[in-house]
């Protein structure tokens, strides 16, 4: 893309998602927030997380930003939280660290807009983050035995690939966190997000409570996503409403 637009003589800054290139030991954080950039120019809007939810797929994607002098075309309108999250705090309420907080919650103006999110206590974070606790695996955002297709009554080949397909999975899951300092050991906030629902269908279908995966949501008519006991919502709720 960057090419693309240097090609036609707009000036443009490649910025990488992370400082370090796999093996480096270097801080695993961008240069600039993609996430406010991405909520700025109406791609997402804010979760009481502080992540930044898409419609589809909740916060279960990853931004890019190209700061550039083509003249594009702003988008309408930014999305309003409560068009995305509803509030429910299942991200704070499952974060084992404590570390998320709303009273008070951080706030910031994009575009005149108003965004309201949880405080996070960035070394509470970081223990979970890097591993440093025996709650590590348990939600883990991502899970091989979850997130890797299963097949339906598969033949002995496919159950073969399967077998192999999980096993590398979570190869490239411990090669990635050593080169990150251990940094994907929680992703609860992600995980227990009830935002997106494109995302979310393949872990209830795949839902299961043998291994302590009960995630318990259920569709609603509308086709969200919801808590089968919503416990802590109501003062996601308020907030949200701007009370
Ligand atoms: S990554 Fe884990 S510890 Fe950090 S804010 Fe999310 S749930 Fe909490
Ligand atoms: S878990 Fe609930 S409150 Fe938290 S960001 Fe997702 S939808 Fe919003």
């Amino acid at each position: 893309m960057s090419n693309f637009l240097e090609e036609r003589g707009y000036a443009t800054v490649p910025v990488p998602a992370r400082n370090c290139a796999i093996g480096a030991r270097k801080p695993a954080y961008a240069m600039i927030s993609f996430r406010h950039a991405a909520v700025a120019a109406g791609l997402a809007t804010f979760g009481l997380s502080g992540l930044a939810l898409t419609r589809k797929y909740g916060n279960r994607q990853r931004f890019i930003a190209l700061p550039t002098s083509a003249p594009l075309r702003p988008a309408d309108r930014l999305l309003e939280q409560a068009e995305v999250c509803d509030g429910c705090l299942e991200c704070v309420r499952h974060c084992p660290a404590g570390a998320l907080t709303l009273k008070p919650p951080h706030q910031c103006v994009i575009g005149g807009t108003p965004f309201r999110y949880a405080e996070c206590n960035p070394d509470r974070c970081r223990i979970m983050a890097s591993g440093l606790s025996t709650k590590v695996w348990e939600g883990a955002a991502f899970n091989p035995n979850i997130d890797v297709p299963v097949i339906e009554n598969p033949t002995g080949a496919e159950k073969y690939d399967q077998v192999w397909n999980q096993r590398d999975a979570r190869i490239r899951i411990l090669e990635h966190s050593e080169a990150t300092f251990g940094a994907t050991h929680c992703g609860r906030c992600m995980a227990f997000c009830t935002s997106g629902h494109q995302a979310m269908k393949r872990r209830l279908r795949a839902e299961d409570r043998e291994n302590g995966y009960t995630d318990d949501l259920v569709i609603r008519p509308d086709g969200r996503l919801h808590p089968i006991e919503p416990r802590a919502g109501e003062f996601g709720r308020e907030l949200l409403a701007g009370h």
